[in-house]
């Protein structure tokens, strides 16, 4: 490691080969090499010693709402990138909705970048949207470096982001194919949502009922179906309902090219326990019930569901009130998804292994960042650092979170983010922050 400027020494290491005692050589923002951990330090070269520890691959976050600019009462791409740093998250990746204006053409996408340039406190890239009548900035976007399109089979919630039926679903996948892009996709079905019951009011179980496993079962059908036909590459936004996973698993072995992703609320909130009029527990699909979500945990175990993300998608408070009909759909969770998929993770017997396999090394895979996502020579030096047996109580205070609703307030999580670094820099450390530091991120093939 003899042009190494920094080496991080950990008793336990996580690297695509396992956990291990090593010294990671960074170099100009790059790992230069994973060493053993007595391995001698360079004359110049800072040891920072993190004894036991633990040194992961900064996590890559691929579902976030930014929602800067237009929406920035809701968050900021200031406060996003430095609650993400908080939780140990190095990169992420900012949907096209809810900011104004959407990310669906060149120039809009222009305007995000310029307002994001000087906010990011971490690495930042975009998807595009995909909407009724844009098929033609498709592929602008796809050149000026989106990494993928996003589109709704269902109302998405705001106006300006129209859903797609799906035969404008069949023109958007074409057009994206064409170009080998990568479709992302909310599935509910909207005829299923049309049909089931609307009670509103604050009782969770309306709500529930009023967001039923079969609209996404259907739509992830539907998508499989359209995928297979025209061989496209897709992507499930945040899987709910463990119903669809046999779908999901038999496409896999068919050969289509679906990936899945799902979210710490799936994974460690239930239905059962979600008050009612507490609307800081709704997103769209639902928080479902615990048998739901043990298949879930069994689908990222056997590879059917591939990463976890956090979609989160925060508004102000007065915003979530307590009808669930009309509250803002929209978890927030960014600082904490660390620590609560690394909570119920331990409880069920996986490893943190598992859990930056889940949330680093497959969502930098999903997106084509292969700079990112894993501890070895030739990547990014972006880590957290982790103590994993540490617990804290979740105080919405302290979250960097422009608001401060969430839905695990008062949990006790296990997973304490010592620091964390962006190629080779500590960009937070025990809450104290640097000036910012991130990059804007573009597709490469
Ligand atoms: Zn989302």
């Amino acid at each position: 490691m003899s042009d190494a400027e920094l080496v991080l020494r950990s008793t336990r290491v996580i690297t695509p080969e396992g956990t291990r005692a090593a010294s990671v050589a960074v170099s100009a923002g790059k790992i230069t090499a994973v060493l053993g951990h007595d391995a001698e330090v360079p004359s110049g070269a800072r040891l920072v010693d993190l004894g036991d520890d633990v040194l992961l691959p900064g996590l890559v976050d691929t579902h976030v709402h930014v929602n800067d600019p237009g929406r920035t009462e809701w968050e900021g791409f200031w406060t996003a990138t430095r609650a993400a740093a908080a939780g140990g998250i190095t990169t992420l990746v900012d949907m096209p909705l809810n900011s104004l204006p959407p990310t669906t053409t060149v120039d809009n996408l222009r305007t995000k970048q310029e307002v994001a340039a000087d906010k990011a406190h971490i690495d930042v890239g975009f998807w595009g949207g995909a909407l009724p009548d844009n098929v033609k900035d498709l592929r602008p976007l796809h050149e000026a470096g989106v990494f993928g399109f996003k589109a709704f089979l269902s109302p998405s919630g705001v106006e300006e982001f129209p859903h797609l039926d799906q035969d404008r679903l069949a023109r958007s996948l074409a057009e994206i194919t064409s170009f080998g892009g990568l479709l992302i996709v909310h599935a509910e079905d909207p005829h299923h949502l049309d049909a089931a019951p609307q009670h509103g009011g604050p009782r969770y179980a309306d709500f529930l009922a009023s967001r039923p496993r079969d609209a996404e079962d259907t739509a992830i059908a539907q998508l499989i179906a359209q995928a297979k036909r025209l061989h496209a590459r897709v992507h499930v936004l945040h899987l709910s309902s463990s119903d669809a996973l046999p779908l999901i698993a038999e496409a896999k072995r068919d050969g289509v090219r679906i990936t899945v992703e799902t979210c710490p609320h799936y994974l460690t909130l239930t239905a059962e326990e979600v008050p009612d009029g507490a609307s800081e527990f709704k997103c769209c699909p639902p928080i479902r019930e615990s048998a739901n979500q043990d298949l879930l945990w069994q689908a990222l175990a056997d590879g059917t569901v591939d990463c976890v993300v956090t979609d989160h998608s925060p508004s102000t408070a007065d915003l979530k009130t307590d009808d669930f009909a009309t509250a803002w759909g929209g978890i927030s969770g960014l600082q904490l998804s660390l620590a609560a998929v690394w909570t119920e993770a331990r409880r069920r017997g996986h490893g943190l292994e598992d859990v930056v396999r889940w949330m680093s090394a497959r969502t930098a895979q999903l997106v084509g960042l292969d700079q990112k996502g894993a501890i070895e020579a030739g990547r990014d030096a972006d880590f957290a650092v982790l103590a994993p047996d540490e617990t804290f109580t979740v105080d919405p205070a302290a979250l960097q979170h422009r608001n401060r609703v969430t839905a695990y307030a008062g949990k006790t999580l296990y997973g304490v983010v010592k620091s964390t670094w962006l190629r080779g820099e500590r960009i937070v450390a025990d809450g104290e922050f640097t000036d910012p530091k991130g990059r804007l991120l573009t597709r490469t093939d």
